[in-house]
């Protein structure tokens, strides 16, 4: 059994021989910048999932968005005002890090808190879209997430001002489909990525689930860095359980050290 010492070393080799290296983020990455994600449950200080005790379909989805807005506006209000405090901490910084290092290609992300190019990770997919916008439900028209949470603050269902539809976060919500762009560039760089890493998704939730997968069938390398045991664990070539916090700049570090060369010959950005 490796010790998580010997994992983090063996994990920055990886980075450094790898020429082409993905990272798919989940809500573990934020929690401490004080970001619930959504399934914890609340232990030893640590925040509760956010949907401890809820119903994510009556609350983010198509349907719920239809049959009742005000709980759907409450829910997104505030998780907002969450967000509003919310910054970057030790993990998004080093996956920054690891970017400008040339040891990291692309971000993948099911966050919607921007929280990764806040801490300067310039390649950042969002595969669940972002909280920082709203758009109209109607024309599509996308606008800052300020003119909707404005309106509702004002006690008024947010409506574009160009058509009168009904506003809502850019984000993905249950019963949606991922956006096809974002989708294929994530697909894309799990088909040729060289290592995989995972940072705080408990990898439940398809498709963005199915990425690892897709990596590992090219013969990736998957190392998942997780506090709890994730479901694609039996996937993983190394498996490092604990704090993305504490776990990733330490990383960052064993990359720089690690005896192998760097690889010269980085593939470009897909
Ligand atoms: P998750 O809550 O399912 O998993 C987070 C994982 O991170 C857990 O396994 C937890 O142990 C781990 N973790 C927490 N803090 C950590 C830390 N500091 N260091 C290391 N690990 C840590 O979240 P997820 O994997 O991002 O799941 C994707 C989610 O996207 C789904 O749960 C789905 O509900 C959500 N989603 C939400 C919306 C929406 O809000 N409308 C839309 C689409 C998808």
């Amino acid at each position: 059994m490796t010790g998580l010492g010997d994992g983090i070393r063996l994990a920055g080799d990886l980075l450094r021989r790898s020429r082409w290296t993905a990272v798919l983020t989940g809500a573990g990455v934020s929690t401490e910048s004080g970001l619930p994600d959504f399934r914890s449950t609340a232990a030893e200080g640590r925040l509760a999932g956010l949907w401890t005790g809820l119903d994510p379909t009556r609350v983010a989805s198509v349907s719920a968005f239809a049959r009742d807005p005000d709980a759907f506006y409450r829910f997104y209000r505030q998780r907002l005002s969450h967000l509003a405090d919310a910054k970057p901490n030790a993990a998004h910084r080093a996956i920054a890090e690891l970017e400008v290092l040339g040891f990291v290609q692309l971000v993948i992300t099911q966050n919607v808190d921007r929280l990764h190019q806040e801490a300067g990770s310039r390649d950042v997919v969002e595969i669940h879209g972002n909280l920082r916008e709203a758009r109209c439900q109607s024309c599509g028209s996308i606008m800052p997430i300020g003119v909707m949470v404005r309106q509702l603050d004002a006690g008024t269902h947010p409506q574009c001002a160009g058509c009168g539809g009904m506003l809502r976060p850019n984000i993905v919500l249950f019963e949606e489909v991922l956006p096809v762009e974002a989708y294929r560039r994530a697909a894309d760089a799990c088909l040729r990525c060289e290592v995989l890493l995972v940072v705080g998704s408990s990898l439940e939730v398809y498709p963005a689930a199915g990425l690892p997968r897709l990596a590992k069938e090219r013969r990736a390398k998957i190392v998942i860095v997780n506090r709890e045991p994730t479901a694609c664990d039996p996937l993983a070539d190394l498996l490092l359980r604990g704090q993305a916090g504490e776990i990733l700049p330490a990383i960052v570090e064993a990359a720089r050290r690690a005896a192998t060369p760097p690889r010269p010959d980085c593939a470009p950005s897909v």
